[in-house]
């Protein structure tokens, strides 16, 4: 007897799945692809040397475990809207903007989208086709409708015109959902000269941009560059919506440090959604954890340690870019031609590449090869290495042969 009987089984998230049988696999070749989590060049994850000097601090200073407020962190709400608007910027705009730590990019994401469900009912929102697939099912949960797509994907290049189409015909108050860079799962990211006119258009429609921020310093390796679409658009007057997460430029992954801006256009109505933020958060989850909250605080706000990661942050960058050009050397070297040509694996920008592989041969590479990828073509770079990289396109050749396109 159970009331429990009529519950049936949830759909497996993909990627943990795909984790899940990579971990089965007794294969010591094997190589995952799927888990969009940094590693180094011997495919070890990695814990940043700037972050473990600052856990050393944070144990020898023994910092407090009480409750945090339940908006988080000063030091670090601080720090981290400092980083992500530039330092003149948020001195120009901090009286008017929300900062709340939240449980990393995801946690943000749901608090946000709480309010907006409370506060614009009827707001549409409208996120990429493709996206990152957590993106709909937190549209769907909290706001209790499906979230609208815009084209995104073209042909091996974003989509911009059928993209601004799409927003053009968005009802007047949508929340426009957008990666400022590296966008997940694609790799292609609007290209400078076109975010003009992407403005234009939610200017016009009277659209609000939500800038979801996952990997700053992590497309180009420089933080200012991977963050100035999100202060273009503040510089511009728009009032936005920044979800912003440090688990993959710090490598905090598990500890969920990641924070809410909303940058409003005058200070009073600020002081409201805060108040109603965090209310919203009371509810939800308390507060945040303190532990990744004072490890980025103090990589931040110490001027050696923050040097060290931009460092860090750089090399990871950098590695990521250098198996984009092994790997088309590679796929070269195996006569693999990826449709439309192999060059757009160095076009795409930050942890992923859309491979153009098909689900037959992605198929064929997990039963055959011990390569674990998405069914979608989507690889994540950081997965490839010297040692892996000329074995991977070698088997794409062989799938390709038993699986032709
Ligand atoms: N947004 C995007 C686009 C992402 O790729 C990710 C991480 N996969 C996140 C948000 C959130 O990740 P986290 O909750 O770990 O910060």
């Amino acid at each position: 007897e159970t009331m429990f009987s009529n519950i049936s089984v949830a759909p497996p998230d993909k990627i943990l799945k795909l984790n899940g049988f990579f971990k089965a696999d007794p294969n010591p070749d094997k190589i995952n692809l799927g888990v969009g989590a940094y590693r180094d060049a011997n495919g070890k994850n990695y814990l940043l040397p700037s972050v473990r000097r600052a856990e050393q601090m944070i144990y020898d200073q023994q910092f407090p475990k009480e409750y945090l407020p339940i908006d988080g962190y000063a030091p670090f709400n601080e720090a981290a809207a400092r980083l992500i608007f530039g330092k003149e910027l948020h001195n120009e705009i901090k009286e008017r903007t929300v900062t709340v730590q939240e449980l990393s990019g995801t946690g943000s994401l749901r608090v946000a989208f709480e309010f907006i469900h409370t506060f614009f009912p009827d707001a549409e929102v409208y996120i990429p086709s493709p996206t990152w697939a957590n993106h709909a099912a937190i549209v769907k949960k909290t706001t209790l409708r499906a979230a609208r797509t815009y084209r995104y994907l073209g042909n091996r290049a974003v989509d911009t015109e059928g993209m601004l189409e799409d927003l053009r015909a968005a009802p007047a108050g949508s929340i426009i959902l957008l990666h400022p860079c590296a966008h997940n799962p694609t790799g292609y990211d609007i290209p400078d000269d076109q975010w003009g006119r992407v403005f234009d258009v939610l200017e016009q429609g009277k659209l609000i941009p939500y800038f979801d921020s996952a990997y700053q310093g992590y497309a180009s390796g420089d933080l200012d560059r991977d963050a100035h679409v999100i202060r273009d658009a503040v510089k511009r007057g728009f009032e936005v919506f920044v979800s912003q997460s440090f688990a993959k430029n710090m490598g905090l992954y598990a500890e969920r440090a990641g924070a809410l801006h909303i940058v409003c256009g005058v200070p009073q109505v600020a002081e409201a959604v805060r108040t109603q933020i965090k209310s919203t958060i009371r509810a939800m989850h308390s507060s945040s954890p303190c532990h990744g909250a004072y490890l980025a605080a103090t990589v931040l706000n110490t001027p050696e340690l923050r040097a060290q990661w931009e460092v860090e942050l750089k090399a990871m960058a950098a590695r990521i870019q250098e198996m984009r050009q092994a790997l088309v050397d590679a796929l070269e070297k195996h006569g693999v031609v990826l449709p439309g040509g192999n060059d757009h694996i160095t076009r795409q920008v930050g942890m992923f590449s859309f491979t153009g592989l098909t689900p037959d041969q992605v198929l064929y590479l997990r039963d055959n090869c011990s390569i674990y990828m998405l069914e979608n073509g989507r690889i994540s770079m950081a997965g490839l290495n010297p040692s892996n990289v000329d074995r991977f396109a070698g088997f794409v050749a062989e799938a390709i042969k038993a699986k032709p396109f």
